[in-house]
């Protein structure tokens, strides 16, 4: 899989893909954020600002909007602009970025992103879009699902419990992109599609998958190409005519 990731939070990212590459045989290359120097996307960047829940999105900017997209995307200032609509943030990034749907692209974003549920029109903060690429926001680990309490949750990226969550998420984005349904019934399955934040360190935070989902894990792994070469790679330097 192919994770672009902004400059801003590269510790978190590694850790996570530390902990996703151990859990999936899978190593990871992490390419740097697609949004530095895109100044050409200013304007477009502009006009997907989300300024009203009910979907209002900001057609026709004012001049000042897209001078500051412009410095934002200049200087990778990810995570300083406002809300944006994630799918069409999605549509923005799509050229900007290498990779197949096979091989599977994500980006992490410190950005706010958010999306209308299907025959709802109003829109819903998020912390991941499935599209091509699946954007991830870390913003919206802490922010799009609800609290039930104060107590004992997320409050800010520090928090020594999201890198494994972000972890999770990227292995819902490999499922995605198997052409799997990302989302699992099973509350303890990190596949479950968590709205309250409870659930969402109860599913994330624990690093396991449901008994079809871990089945179906194992079975890909043994018939995945790139984990079968890499054996053959580390079999075949051993070999005493090399
Ligand atoms: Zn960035
Ligand atoms: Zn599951």
């Amino acid at each position: 899989m192919k994770i672009y990731g902004c400059h801003l939070h590269q510790k978190l990212i590694k850790e996570a893909l530390f902990i996703f590459s151990g859990w999936m045989g899978e190593s990871m290359q992490l390419l740097p954020c697609p949004l530095k120097e895109a100044y050409s996307l200013a304007e477009a960047f502009a006009r997907i600002r989300v300024i009203s829940p009910e979907g209002v999105l900001n057609w026709d900017p004012f001049s000042l909007e897209v001078d500051f997209e412009t410095r934002r995307l200049k200087e990778c200032r990810c995570g300083k602009g406002t809300v944006y609509d994630g799918h069409l943030y999605s549509f923005l990034l799509r050229h900007r970025v290498e990779g197949s749907w096979d091989e599977g692209v994500v980006v992490i974003t410190p950005d706010y992103l958010c999306s209308r549920q299907k025959g709802e029109d109003r829109y819903h903060l998020r912390y991941i879009i499935f599209d091509f690429p699946t954007l991830i926001s870390l913003p919206g680990i802490i922010e799009a699902p609800a609290r039930r309490s104060e107590e004992g949750y997320l409050w800010d990226l520090g928090d020594f419990r999201i890198p494994r969550i972000l972890a999770a998420l990227l292995i819902q984005t490999r499922f995605f992109f198997w052409n799997e349904e990302p989302f699992c019934d099973d509350p303890l399955c990190s596949l479950y599609n968590a709205h309250w934040q409870e659930e969402l360190l109860v599913a994330k935070g624990n690093q396991r998958l449901c008994e079809r989902h871990s089945e179906f894990l194992i079975k890909r792994k043994r018939s995945d190409p790139i984990i079968v070469s890499k054996k053959c790679e580390t079999v075949r330097k051993k070999h005493p005519c090399e």
